[in-house]
């Protein structure tokens, strides 16, 4: 009897894993698996093998395309898409290669990073996060698909959904922060953004989410480092991101380049078939990152290509970008038996599958339009979204006696390296962004002032100073030929003779993004022995900071009145500043990261456990879990961020005390602007889950509003939570809630708030 159970209940799980494992669009789409069948009755091996090659189109040039590399290649039907490849004319030619001269005439994808807009650069992804608005991002992405698909791309290699807590690592700057709950609701909004509700419109592209998996978590913040966790820890705290990405329909992934569980991602067959297809049901395509086949070979999991490439396609990888492992070893590998024909069927078919619901079988040039081109890119609406959303983006982590907003009829001082510059603004991954378009600060200040305005400038010294650090990085190439001594000394001259100063300070773009890890994450070069030169003058100093990562600030905040994290804030940058600065933008950006006081802190994060010895700072005991030469806590925590007006929560009720596990608790706090000016707060609710079968996090964000408040104003503000919210994978990677007590924190950060309990009951 129980053995009949058991059969009957293995065959169920069989039938619906391979129900999962079907491609989802087939299931719906009839009339797609009809044409794909019959387009797939008719390629022949290589052809089908053409299709997971992904070259980039770098050396792809107009007219001589049919003579090089690439051109070649797709009149052989050996190309599936094309990478990187700019520009109308290009790509227009790559299509009439693959739809006239190749032999099944099957359109190739073209994709690009587009990763914070296009030709209207929005702020870097982190500081997107930081605006809490999934409307903006969503709207950014929007607007990024528009302007991209009106330029021939219909693919993006975003968003990149990495949980990230170690600020050393560059790529920070690319994904949305350290939690998980919050990083699923950007990485939906992202897809949405991009994909709109019908991919086959001309002004909608493919999102591919990347990095799949785990690419954040790399040891010591080094890049394309070692990746080792538990499963727990991956299930609850990094996957959520990727399988919202997924829930909200993107269309396709990007293996990442580290190992999990000791076998790369591109060639993790748990990873890429079991997790991916089978339990989650995905049913989009999947392309390699750069190279990231071959590289296996690096990783020791393969002796040469042909090798790795057959760990990768027996993984579930689907397109192959630039290693040509695919394209070069597939047919020898099907021949000798260690790929099966149905394994490259299955993967050709996911790319069919893409390029139709592109649209591109209807109309391969249905991306490629002249006319769209020179109408719908970096047109006035859309920079306008894109200071809107700098604006939104903007932190102020201090504001000493009420320093910001400045009086504009003040004499004002702009030093330092980042007030005059356009390049850096647009911050790292911009594949398409014209730095000229960029508006600096002292652009934007003196637009917004007009002629009336009292402005003085100097550079104050260079980004860097380390020569042998510039040579690392292809960026920061408009260094000043004065010393940094010259340039403290010139700055300090024109900071005495203002009312106030402005130092607008950072990293340049490269110091984050891909390959731009620091082991130091301050000011880089002399920047702040320029700020310390300009406290000594005795004036008002504001800090305008920009980077692509939590900087380590214990110094700037402790002695600067007032500090106003930037970011690189885009197309639009320069303007925003200067509306947050003078006050017609109220700060309301929240950190999605945490601040560490020093780099010795790091990996730190406000959703931690708890502990055996939990340090309570205000007992000053030994053998508890902390450090004896700096605090626990960070310097500014997760969720932080003032605004000009000053807000309060009271009145933190709970509808009830006990809450069923197919009930609703419903959470009400009022929230007063206290302050003098209308402002914009956004109120977070955290749980914790106070007993598990597992250890659990000391807070969990669960909930947040953006609202804005008027002067003087009060709202009640109502969350509700459910059985979901409450659930965690336990350790057997079972997604459920335990009953149980439960504390509600609601406040304006993760580090304060109203407290209350509740019980979860069975
Ligand atoms: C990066 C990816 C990117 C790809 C294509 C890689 O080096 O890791 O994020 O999408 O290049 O440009």
């Amino acid at each position: 009897m129980k053995s009949t159970k058991i059969l009957l209940l293995s065959i169920l799980l069989l039938v619906s894993f391979t129900l999962a494992a079907q491609h989802k669009s087939q299931l719906s789409d009839p009339k797609m698996k009809s044409f794909i069948d019959g387009l797939m009755k008719k390629m022949t091996l290589d052809e089908k093998i053409g299709q997971l090659n992904l070259p980039a189109g770098g050396d792809f040039t107009t007219g001589a395309s049919s003579s090089s590399d690439v051109g070649k290649k797709i009149s052989e039907g050996k190309v599936g898409g094309v990478l990187n490849i700019l520009s109308i004319p290009k790509i227009r030619e790559a299509q009439r290669l693959a739809v006239e001269e190749s032999r099944m005439k099957i359109p190739l994808i073209f994709g690009l990073d587009v990763i914070h807009g296009y030709k209207t650069i929005f702020p870097i992804p982190l500081a997107l996060s930081c605006t809490w608005d999934m409307e903006l991002i969503e709207k950014s992405a929007r607007i990024a698909a528009q302007e991209a698909s009106a330029d021939g791309l219909n693919w993006t290699f975003s968003p990149m959904v990495d949980i990230a807590r170690d600020p050393r690592w560059g790529r920070v700057a690319e994904g949305a922060g350290e939690d998980p709950w919050l990083g699923s609701q950007v990485a939906a909004a992202m897809v949405k953004g991009y994909q709109g509700d019908d991919l086959s419109k001309n002004n909608t592209i493919m999102a591919c989410v990347k990095h799949f998996a785990l690419y954040g978590a790399g040891e010591s913040g080094r890049d394309y480092n070692t990746v080792d966790m538990s499963k727990v820890r991956m299930y609850n705290e990094y996957l959520p991101p990727y399988q919202a990405a997924f829930n909200a329909g993107a269309g396709s992934a990007m293996s990442s380049f580290n190992e999990i569980d000791g076998i790369p991602a591109t060639g993790n067959k748990w990873l890429m078939t079991d997790l991916l297809r089978k339990q989650w049901g995905f049913g989009g395509f999947v392309v390699t990152d750069y190279t990231a086949i071959n590289e296996m070979i690096e990783h020791g999991v393969g002796k040469d290509l042909k090798e790795v490439s057959a760990l990768a396609l027996n993984a579930g990888i689907d397109m192959d970008m630039v290693g040509e492992g695919f394209l070069l070893h597939t047919k020898e590998l099907v021949k000798e038996g260690k790929v099966s024909l149905k394994t490259i069927d299955d993967a050709c078919r996911r790319i069919l599958e893409a390029k139709y619901k592109l649209g591109l079988f209807d109309d391969p040039y249905r991306y490629i339009n002249d006319e769209r081109a020179k109408n719908e890119i970096l047109t006035p609406e859309n920079r306008k979204a894109a200071r809107t959303i700098a604006e939104n983006s903007i932190v102020l982590l201090k504001n000493e006696n009420q320093l910001l907003p400045l009086d504009p009829s003040k004499t004002i001082a702009f030093i330092g390296p980042l007030a005059n510059n356009q390049r850096e603004l647009i911050g790292s991954w911009c594949a398409a962004g014209d730095l000229t378009q960029a508006v600096s600060v002292l652009s934007g200040v003196k637009a917004l002032l007009g002629s009336s305005a009292k402005i003085k400038y100097a550079m104050g010294c260079n980004l860097l100073t380390d020569k042998a650090f510039q040579s690392r990085i292809s960026g920061a190439d408009y260094v000043d030929s004065r010393t940094d001594d010259q340039m403290i000394t010139e700055a300090y001259h024109t900071a005495s003779n203002a009312d106030i100063i402005v130092a607008v300070l950072g990293e340049p773009a490269e110091l984050s993004g891909e390959a731009a890890s620091r082991s130091e994450i301050g000011l880089p070069g002399r920047q702040q022995e320029l700020l310390k030169t300009l406290l000594k003058t005795g004036k008002p100093v504001v800090l305008i900071l920009m980077s692509g990562r939590p900087l380590t600030l214990e110094f700037e905040a402790a002695n600067v009145p007032a500090i106003l994290q930037t970011w690189h804030g885009g197309t639009e940058a320069g303007n925003a500043v200067a509306n947050v600065l003078f006050g017609k933008y109220n700060p309301s950006g929240k950190l999605t990261m945490t601040y560490p006081v020093n780099v010795g802190q790091i990996p730190i994060y406000y959703n931690h456990k708890n502990t055996g010895r939990p340090f309570d700072a205000s007992k000053n005991e030994k053998y508890k879990s902390r450090y004896l030469d700096v605090q626990n806590e960070p310097l500014f925590p997760f969720g932080f961020g003032l605004s000009y007006t000053s807000f309060s929560y009271t009145d933190l009720k709970l509808d009830k005390q006990k809450m069923t596990s197919n009930s609703t608790l419903t959470v009400s706090v009022k929230l007063t602007n206290t302050g003098k000016y209308d402002g914009t707060e956004v109120a977070q609710l955290y749980i914790r889950d106070m007993v598990g079968s597992i250890t659990r996090p000391v807070k969990e964000l669960k909930g947040f509003q953006k609202v804005f408040l008027k002067a003087g104003e009060s709202k009640i503000l109502t969350f509700t939570l459910n059985d979901d919210d409450l659930a965690f994978y336990n350790s057997e990677l079972k997604l459920k809630a335990e009953p149980g007590e439960f504390k509600v924190f609601v406040g304006t950060n993760s580090a304060s708030g109203l407290e209350a309990g509740f019980e979860l009951t069975k």
